[in-house]
């Protein structure tokens, strides 16, 4: 998971500033190795570590921090501060031009996941209630074309295409008209990448800029190539000019030093952090919020802004209703499941619980199985539907068929049914103590 390891390590340094009542500089001195040491294994960029490290020292050696009653404490808010400040202090969001059409370019190398952030930040905007059109302008990479037609109709936003044989900087401004001519107002363009900087890739892209005049160009660059990618940043932004980057992959990268070092490094920010496959899985980057995270003091902004994109809040209640009456079946059940798949893999929400540190998570994913989850799905789905809504219909031999069709044992589908129906049980008794305390029950 992000930050997984770096967030381990300084929670380690921390545990042990926090055990003390009075801290002396080389106690903190002593800590701010640690937290050096932790930085750099991390993969922050070697200069950045330097400089926080000098920043903090400045900060935190000297009376201030001494002499408060709780040092330790004092130390961590000094760190967390910093961590802010290295990322970019406040939140970065794209420049929407003030009237009529929003040029965006995204840009990067073959594989850092450009096409799949083009759909995704459609998506986004298109949530903000506007009308983004994607532009396919990857000429080069086989069925480029065909897959941000995929995504972009799993989006439902339209994608702009004119086959693999036009030159790509026409099809850019063939996009943008297209989008003048149908009262879309975002364009978004896909442009091909390479395998490694070149200089006709960059004169395209270059070419493509002077023509359409973006108001952003966005670098794609992927988290799990460390400081490969603040390379890239850096080569990108001299060339070409970025007004931001999207890092990508950070779902699959527990060092996280490329996050924490592109804005220090090249003075851009990270705008969004791609955190899964899934189309949905894209994230503001909010630096408050990602250095909590780091420093194990959870996310529940981010939490609460994914369970309202998710979970739909008419389904919440009727569901509360049925709960009170007793009538939750395998089919809401399912529904239920599919809500909280939505908001993206169980590791990820329960990191951003405040108090969830890296041990205790550690702990927890051993007992929630993300396989376990997949199993019950793929049980309630070999159910017909009649046996999702009833239950006891389900005799002998359709366990078996269940058990067939999931590819399950008939033990763990037994085991299932039999805890579905415990809470059944459960939520009737609930429902007919609430039924006879009705009236009764006065305040003391
Ligand atoms: P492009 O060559 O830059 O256009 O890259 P693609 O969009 O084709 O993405 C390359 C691969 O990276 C695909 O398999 C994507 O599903 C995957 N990918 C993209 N973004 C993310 C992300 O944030 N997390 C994970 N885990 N995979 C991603």
């Amino acid at each position: 998971m992000a930050f997984d390891q770096l967030s381990t390590k300084l929670q380690d340094v921390f545990k042990q500033l926090k055990g003390k009542g009075k801290l002396s500089d080389k106690d903190v001195k002593l800590a701010l190795r640690e937290v050096k040491l932790a930085l750099l294994e991390a993969d922050v960029n070697f200069k950045v570590v330097k400089q926080f490290i000098k920043t903090i020292e400045e900060r935190a050696v000297g009376h201030e921090v001494m002499e408060s009653l709780t040092p330790g404490q004092q130390v961590i808010k000094i760190v967390n501060e910093e961590l802010i400040n290295l990322m970019g202090s406040t939140q970065s969001k794209i420049n929407f031009a003030p009237r009529g059409i929003t040029v965006i370019m995204m840009v990067g190398l073959q594989g850092a996941g450009k096409t799949t952030t083009s759909a995704k930040l459609s998506s986004h905007i298109k949530s903000q209630g506007k009308r983004p059109l994607l532009v396919a302008c990857d000429v080069y990479r086989p069925a480029a074309i065909d897959q941000l037609t995929k995504v972009g109709k799993q989006v439902n936003v339209p994608v702009f295409s004119m086959g693999s044989d036009k030159n790509p900087v026409d099809i850019a401004q063939a996009g943008v008209n297209y989008a003048k001519e149908n009262n879309l107002d975002v364009v978004i363009i896909d442009t091909a990448g390479r395998l490694h900087i070149d200089e006709v890739l960059m004169d395209e892209l270059k070419n493509i800029k002077a023509l359409v005049k973006p108001q952003e160009i966005l670098l794609v660059v992927d988290a799990m190539t460390g400081q490969d990618a603040v390379n890239v940043a850096e080569s990108f932004d001299q060339t070409l000019g970025l007004d931001g980057v999207v890092m990508t992959k950070l779902d699959g990268d527990s060092r996280g030093g490329a996050a924490l070092s592109v804005k220090a490094v090249t003075n851009k920010p990270i705008k969004f952090v791609g955190m899964g496959e899934k189309l949905n899985d894209l994230e503001p980057f909010h630096p408050e919020r990602i250095a909590s995270r780091i420093l194990g003091m959870g996310d529940v902004l981010t939490l609460i802004e994914k369970a309202q994109q998710n979970i739909d809040e008419k389904k919440a209640k009727e569901l509360e209703a049925k709960f009170r009456k007793a009538e939750f079946n395998f089919e809401d059940f399912l529904e239920q499941m599919q809500q909280i798949k939505n908001m993206g893999p169980i590791s990820q929400l329960l990191g951003m619980i405040p108090g969830m540190n890296a041990a205790k998570l550690n702990e927890i994913q051993g007992q929630v199985d993300e396989k376990q989850m997949a199993h019950i799905e793929a049980i309630i789905l070999s159910m017909t539907k009649a046996e999702r809504l009833n239950p006891s219909l389900l005799n002998m031999s359709r366990k078996k068929r269940i058990a067939q069709g999931s590819g399950r044992d008939l033990q763990e589908v037994n085991r299932l049914i039999k805890q579905f129906e415990q809470m059944q049980g459960m939520m009737k008794q609930f429902s007919g103590a609430m039924k006879g305390k009705k009236g009764k029950f006065k305040f003391p």
